[in-house]
């Protein structure tokens, strides 16, 4: 693997290799792009198949939370860490303020936060070493949990899907299928049952998918039949990767809008969608609630100001929609162009004088 070609290719900023022998630290900090502000991106911890996987993933992750901030109209740039280790037995303290201190070399250019394989609680071993990391505990002033947000905003876009096709954006009587009762999606299927939405819910976890049942009343499906279940919206909110050639063609949704990242196994995959005639919101787009949540963290957590950032994430899918209708493209086509055009505009700004407010968050 050439990775300097591929960073070439992609236009990343910084691939950091950051060890640690003493505590056993393996981990990589990929810095994809600052035009916006810093990079923030959450710290994934993996027993990676081989040290390319780790950094491909580093690099993947890293640049798609470039175009997630970009998309959102934050001021935040995209990156991302992984640990290479099993979360479950080579987690330790020194672990996590190792890589705290590497993070804190960066000088703010990385802003660290919790992602799959980690926690709050490893969170507040790196803030120990550097004040550069959100989705702290709310006792320690941070923004807590981001699922009831990012739940939030999956249904400001289901809304906005629904006035495209159906002309209302009310969600009441519309089936919806949701893949995933964990933390996401049974926050979601709790905000949909509110708004009189008929559900259908899976999980391979029977406790989890038995609780949203029982305070929802959902219809609980076989994993193996949500996808193809007939329903008004799609909404994965388990895993990526599970929208491909042979998944594609078996849906029978007018609408697909979910919480989970990389939904599609392929970027091609969105133009299969949008040839069936299926409203595809964009995964980042959709699940955008998250870091918005967590944004505000650096300039002050309020919940009214997240409620309002969050109900943006209709107005974003609605660009989006549209952008998609006039340009006769498939919506991840368009959420690509919405954000590559901010960056590229952001990128052409003339530097006439250094602004304190662009170092606002340092
Ligand atoms: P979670 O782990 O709490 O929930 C995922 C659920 O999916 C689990 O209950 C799991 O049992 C279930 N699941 C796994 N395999 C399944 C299968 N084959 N069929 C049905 N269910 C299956 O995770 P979460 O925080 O709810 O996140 C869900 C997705 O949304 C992830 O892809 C995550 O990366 C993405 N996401 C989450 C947030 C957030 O705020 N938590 C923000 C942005 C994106």
């Amino acid at each position: 693997m050439n990775i300097l070609k591929y960073m070439q290719q992609f236009d990343y900023e910084q691939l950091l290799f950051c060890n640690d022998s003493g505590v056993g630290l393996k981990a990589l900090i990929c810095i994809h792009d600052t035009t916006l502000g810093p990079a923030l991106g959450g710290v994934r911890m993996r027993n990676y198949p081989s040290e390319e996987d780790a950094v491909m993933d580093a690099l993947r992750l890293g640049r798609a939370m470039t175009y997630k901030a970009a998309a959102s109209g934050l001021d935040l740039g995209g990156g991302k860490a992984v640990v290479i280790g099993d979360p479950l037995k080579d987690k330790t303290e020194a672990l996590f303020k190792a890589l705290g201190r590497h993070v804190a070399s960066l000088g703010g250019r990385y802003i660290a936060t919790e992602d799959v394989g980690t926690t709050t609680r490893d969170m507040e071993y790196l803030r120990t070493q550097t004040p550069f990391v959100v989705g702290l505990p709310e006792y320690m002033n941070g923004s807590g949990d981001p699922s009831p947000a990012t739940a939030f905003g999956v249904m400001k876009a289901m809304e906005a899907c629904c006035k495209a096709t159906y002309g209302s954006s009310n969600l009441k009587n519309r089936t919806i299928a949701i893949q995933g009762a964990g933390k996401v999606g049974s926050h979601l299927a709790r905000l949909l049952n509110g708004a009189g939405a008929k559900l259908l819910i899976t999980d391979i976890n029977k406790t989890s998918l038995r609780q949203v049942v029982k305070e929802t009343g959902a219809t609980a499906l076989l994993p193996e039949d949500i996808l193809k279940t007939e329903c008004d919206i799609l909404s994965p909110c388990a895993f990526g990767g599970i929208l491909d050639s042979s998944s594609i063609a078996s849906l029978r949704c007018k609408i697909i809008v979910g919480a989970a990242n990389n939904q599609l196994k392929e970027a091609d995959h969105g133009e299969e969608i949008h040839k069936k005639g299926i409203l595809y919101c964009p995964d980042y787009i959709a699940n955008a609630g998250g870091i918005i949540n967590l944004s505000l963290e650096l300039t002050g957590y309020d919940a009214a100001a997240v409620r309002f950032k969050l109900e943006g994430i209709y107005t974003t899918t609605e660009q989006v929609i549209k952008n998609a209708e006039k340009g006769n493209i498939s919506t991840s086509r368009a959420a690509d162009n919405l954000a590559e055009d901010r960056l590229r505009q952001s990128k052409i700004v003339k530097n006439i004088f250094f602004n304190p407010l662009t170092a606002k968050h340092l």
